[in-house]
């Protein structure tokens, strides 16, 4: 049985522990301490990292009632070890941990609904619950949270007696039996945890609730807490300080300022739109009444004006229309139509002889050929 140091103080950053067990296997060394201040992956908290000696320790596991540390090299039996845990890491756990069981309590306290999936991810934490939160309750929560930790309360770990925890109000995944550890925030949250948690609420700092999306029956929150909340919210003042220099908007008026462009930017498109039909109801009218064939080679034209060019020139004109756009070095955008007509046959040909693809309607067809606009003009000649 390893004694676990993390238990007796979640602050143990380095230790001395004597080596009982140490074993090659398929995933590099096992080993196995008579004491260790290495968190194993549970209750929702990824392990820690570390050092034993100088030999990296990359997985803790709990197999029963010891601690397997898994290194890249192996440590005698016997020896004496110094332990040394990854201790940014270890403390960031402790405070998303914490913050996420605060968030947890306050909704659970408010809405009665249960958190059913946590998860600790390398960014972000993310919260199931099994019922529904709106955006503005989660900002109310967010609010609540913040004020909660500000006022830095201290956390109680409890071990109740089976007559104590029947009378005990806790929040727990399952039914417990046995020693039950209580984690308990005062007049925030009492859960039953195994996890490593922070002293104080202070040392949380901050928690930021990122988003809430519907999932299965209830919804996902993301949250992220202390440092790394800090840091999401440093990089999206970064971000919104460089959108407020761009449209020279005042940091707080920079969505305003995006909507009037996307508005101007709306009217632009409308604009550009009218006055390319105008263009393209112009040409058409100078082409009127023609009844040969019409082969023409617009300068940049989309491919969807292109298009209703030659739709424009069938209304007035029964022969064939041929509407191209674009140069011999990038090769030429198409329509090609005739009111009434088969081009079945003149697309295909057209597409074989001229490096082409596309296709449509018999009487319609659009596409693309690439070559030069001399070889266009010498395909068409007796068409
Ligand atoms: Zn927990």
């Amino acid at each position: 049985m390893t004694e676990k140091l993390y238990y007796t103080s979640a602050y143990i950053k380095e230790f001395d522990a004597l080596v009982k067990k140490c074993e090659k296997t398929d995933k590099g060394y096992i080993v196995i301490l008579d004491k260790t201040a290495f968190y194993p992956e549970g209750g929702g908290q990824p392990c820690d990292k570390g050092k034993l000696n100088d030999i990296s320790v990359y997985d803790v596991q709990e197999n029963g009632d010891d601690v397997i540390h898994y290194t890249t090299k192996e440590l005698p039996e016997g020896t004496q070890v110094h332990g040394i845990i990854d201790w940014a890491r270890r403390f960031d756990l402790m405070v998303q941990h914490s913050g996420e069981h605060i968030v947890s309590g306050f909704i659970n306290a408010r809405f009665g609904y249960n958190n059913v999936g946590f998860h600790m991810g390398a960014d972000m934490i993310t919260v199931d619950l099994d019922g529904d939160i709106t955006k503005e309750q989660l900002k109310e929560i967010e609010a609540a949270v913040n004020d909660y930790i500000i006022e830095n309360h201290h956390i109680e770990i409890l071990y109740p007696t089976p007559d104590e925890l029947k009378e005990l109000k806790y929040r727990s995944k399952k039914e417990l039996e046995g020693d039950v550890r209580i984690i308990r925030f005062p007049g925030g949250d009492t859960c039953a945890c195994c996890g490593t948690h922070v002293d104080t609420t202070a040392e949380i700092g901050i928690v930021k609730l990122i988003s809430v999306q519907k999932f299965h029956e209830g919804v996902r929150i993301e949250m992220i807490c202390g440092k790394r909340a800090y840091e999401y919210c440093a990089a999206a003042v970064e971000e919104n300080s460089v959108i407020s220099n761009l449209l020279s908007a005042k940091v707080f008026e920079t969505s305003s300022a995006v909507e009037r462009l996307l508005n101007e930017n709306q009217q632009l498109k409308i604009k550009l739109s009218e006055s390319e039909n105008n263009m393209l109801n112009m040409i058409a009218e100078n082409y009127k009444g023609i009844s040969d064939k019409i082969v023409l080679n617009q300068k940049n034209l989309p491919p969807d004006s292109v298009r209703k060019l030659a739709a424009a020139l069938i209304e007035q004109n029964s022969g064939l229309v041929a509407v191209f756009s674009g140069d011999d070095e990038n090769g030429y955008k198409y329509a090609v139509a005739q009111k009434d007509g088969d081009l079945k046959a003149l697309v295909k040909d057209m597409n074989t002889q001229l490096n082409g693809r596309g296709g449509g309607k018999p009487f319609f067809a659009q596409g693309s050929v690439n070559t030069a606009w001399k070889n266009i003009e010498d395909f068409l000649k007796d068409k």
